[in-house]
């Protein structure tokens, strides 16, 4: 039961007028375990079949005698089921009731995520026909879970390709202030319109625009933003429809110049 209690006002020497709201909300919070079950369920049905899967591919892939267009098979077996893995753990970060966005803290350097992060997304960059330009002068100092601020870095990176046209732009920008690291990320894309904006980060929320341009599950944005709160953070997104998107994340820098890179893998 969700109990509301209001009070009306008195007039003179009246005892006051208390307005009591009581609403049922069991079946609210039943549907809602039911989904968060559900997801759950299915997010580990898909994981062990999709390691199965990168694990053989890459297993092949070690072959000497592969002929190249084989080679590119398995190589498509294999990033196709990673993009799904990424997903599964998505859905499953999101599910999990205790998910914290913050689990292995370690000293870092935000500027070496961005750098791997970036190169692993040049392939996919130019394929789009899209360029890609890093600007970091300085190491980003954070304390922080590595695995997790990877993964906000990557969703950022990977819809600004996703929803930037044919001889488009995406930069990346990392700075430094006093007591604070920003990351920018600028693009030239699809937009989004200012009716959609508040709604962005809403789980499984996704333009219309989005859906037509590329395929997309509408949690990234979501959970980056949880990972990026629960650093004491904030992630901040401006665009215009048709022009271009700009996603600006802000974290503590710690005192520290960064003494090593932990992107251990975890769920
Ligand atoms: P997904 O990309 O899987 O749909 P996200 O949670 O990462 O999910 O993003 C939610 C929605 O926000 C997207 O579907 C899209 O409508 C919009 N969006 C996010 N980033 C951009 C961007 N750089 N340009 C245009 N739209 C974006």
């Amino acid at each position: 039961l969700s109990i509301t209690a209001k009070r009306l006002g008195t007039s003179g020497d009246e005892a006051p007028t208390v307005l009591l709201l009581v609403h049922d909300v069991t079946a609210i919070a039943e549907a809602q375990r039911e989904r968060e079950q559900i997801t759950a369920m299915a997010s580990h049905e898909l994981k062990h079949p999709l390691t199965v899967m990168i694990g053989n591919a890459e297993l092949a892939l070690e072959m000497d005698t592969l002929e190249p267009r084989t080679r590119q098979r398995f190589e498509a077996i294999v990033n196709a089921s990673e993009r799904m893995l990424t997903m599964t753990n998505s859905m499953l970060s999101l599910a999990r009731k205790g998910f914290t966005g913050r689990e292995d803290v370690d000293d870092i350097d935000l500027r070496q995520i961005l750098v791997d992060s970036v190169q692993s997304f040049r392939p996919t960059a130019a394929a789009n026909e899209v360029q890609l330009d890093l600007r970091i002068d300085e190491p980003l100092p954070v304390i922080a879970d590595g695995f997790r601020l990877r993964q906000v870095v990557d969703n950022i990176v990977s819809n600004a390709i996703k929803y930037t046209p044919r001889d488009g732009r995406v930069q990346i920008i990392g700075s430094i202030a006093s007591d604070s690291v920003s990351l920018t990320v600028r693009d030239t894309g699809i937009g989004i319109a200012a009716d959609d904006l508040p709604n962005i980060m809403t789980p499984y929320f996704r333009t219309a625009e989005a859906k037509q341009k590329a395929g997309g599950t509408g949690l990234g944005l979501g959970i980056s933003h949880e990972i990026v709160s629960a650093h004491g953070g904030s992630l901040t997104i401006d665009s215009e429809a048709g022009v271009g998107t700009t996603v600006a994340v802000q974290l503590p820098r710690s005192g520290d110049a960064g003494r090593r890179t932990s992107t251990k893998a975890h769920s």
